[in-house]
């Protein structure tokens, strides 16, 4: 097998593998680098019902119709008052609950064996033509160094191309979600939508059905929220959620394993170059309450598998105009991000709600390359 790529993508999650399929599609020679197995957590994402002609533009919305990925009816909140609503997010159609690790397998599937390597870039460096990038394999430890034009980083919030070339990262808060897959105890008296979120006073809780016999839990809180590094420890989840109705009712009696993960928003400082790119979280990470974080990194994977097909073909521009479509995208949800922590006035005495109604300007992000 020769080791000489047009690209090379560093992380096979929803971004890198929907990227992957799509210049495999193009007919470039591609190979997709992730040591990743199994989720240690599922995430029980949510997508709008406005995804439906993108993922029929990719070739994958028969996938998403296939089990164990359903429609789902909407979601209900209690924002700005105790009685829970539809939520002002929602657009009044359906939603679709996907299983992420389902869905990046069945696409996977799809790709030719040598398009996937099961191990981790752990170094990367730059020559005239492109890149050299040392992969680990995941299976036997063995090193070998890939050849490619180009370099996708799609590794995850994370980022590992950022960090190896020093990129400016612009943060705009702090936000930690507390995660737990458990048993679903609410009858569907109970809980009706699938996707339930509760404002409380020291930050948000989310419940979001995985299956029907279990729940994806989390409370979403930061440095300011008493008790936080608690957190962790399922036992002190049940005081915190006196407040709330349903996702009281959702918590198990028995302990359960917490996994604390950074759910803040921010955007790099530079999101292409002339021979890479940023793609997905790795890019731009979105605050989960806008549900945008999965839609978006599937649109950023069609964006930038366009992109780098023009680029290889020396059209110059063509990374400069992914980085500025993403950036007004990035642009316009910080907005309606902003605007939806403003409508919860309950709690004006909280340093989490202060720390999020902080900003009270529309944010203007400007990132060049
Ligand atoms: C609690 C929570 C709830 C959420 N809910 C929703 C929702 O309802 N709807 C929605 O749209 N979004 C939601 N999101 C966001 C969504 O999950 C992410 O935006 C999306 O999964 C990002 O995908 P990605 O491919 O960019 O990154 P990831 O899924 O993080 O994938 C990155 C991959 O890169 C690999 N990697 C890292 N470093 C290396 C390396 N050096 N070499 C090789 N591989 C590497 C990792 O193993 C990993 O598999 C939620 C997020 C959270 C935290």
């Amino acid at each position: 097998m020769s080791n000489k790529y047009d690209c090379v993508i560093v992380g096979g999650g929803i971004s890198g593998t929907v990227t992957a399929w799509q210049l495999f599609k193009q007919g470039l020679k591609v190979v997709m680098v992730d040591p990743r197995t199994a989720p240690v957590m599922r995430l029980a994402e949510s997508l709008p019902a406005s995804v439906e002609p993108m993922m029929h533009r990719l070739g994958l919305l028969e996938l998403l119709q296939q089990e164990p990925h359903s429609m789902h009816s909407g979601q209900v909140s209690s924002w700005g008052e105790s009685v829970l609503r539809k939520a002002p997010l929602s657009d009044g159609h359906h939603g679709w609950k996907v299983d992420k690790s389902v869905l990046t397998t069945q696409i996977q599937a799809q790709l030719p064996e040598q398009c996937l390597f099961r191990g981790k870039v752990v170094e990367v460096s730059e020559h005239k033509e492109g890149w050299f990038c040392r992969v680990k394999s995941a299976l036997d430890g063995s090193e070998h160094t890939l050849e490619s034009r180009f370099v996708v980083d799609a590794s995850g919030r994370q980022g590992y191309l950022p960090r190896v070339l020093n990129l400016p990262r612009h943060t705009f808060d702090k936000l930690t979600a507390f995660v737990a897959n458990v048993p679903n105890k609410l009858s569907p008296q109970d809980l009706l939508p699938s996707v339930v979120v509760e404002a409380f006073e020291h930050g948000w809780t989310l419940i979001s059905r995985l299956n029907a016999d279990e729940n994806m839990l989390a409370i979403f809180c930061n440095q300011h929220t008493p008790g936080f590094s608690q957190l962790k420890h399922s036992r002190h989840w049940h005081n915190l959620a006196l407040n709330t109705s349903c996702f009281y009712n959702a918590l198990p009696e028995q302990p359960f394993t917490v996994k604390a993960i950074n759910a803040s928003s921010h955007i790099m400082g530079r999101l292409s170059g002339k021979n890479w790119l940023l793609a997905g979280d790795a890019a731009m990470a979105f605050d989960p309450l806008s549900s945008h974080g999965m839609t978006t990194a599937i649109y950023m994977a069609e964006k930038a598998s366009q992109a780098i097909q023009a680029a290889l073909t020396g059209e110059t521009t063509a990374l400069q105009q992914y980085s500025k479509s993403m950036t007004e995208i990035y642009n316009s949800y910080l907005n309606e991000l902003f605007g939806y922590y403003r409508r919860e006035q309950r709690f004006p005495d909280s340093e989490f709600w202060r720390s999020k109604q902080g900003i009270q300007e529309p944010a203007v992000c400007s990132v060049v390359g």
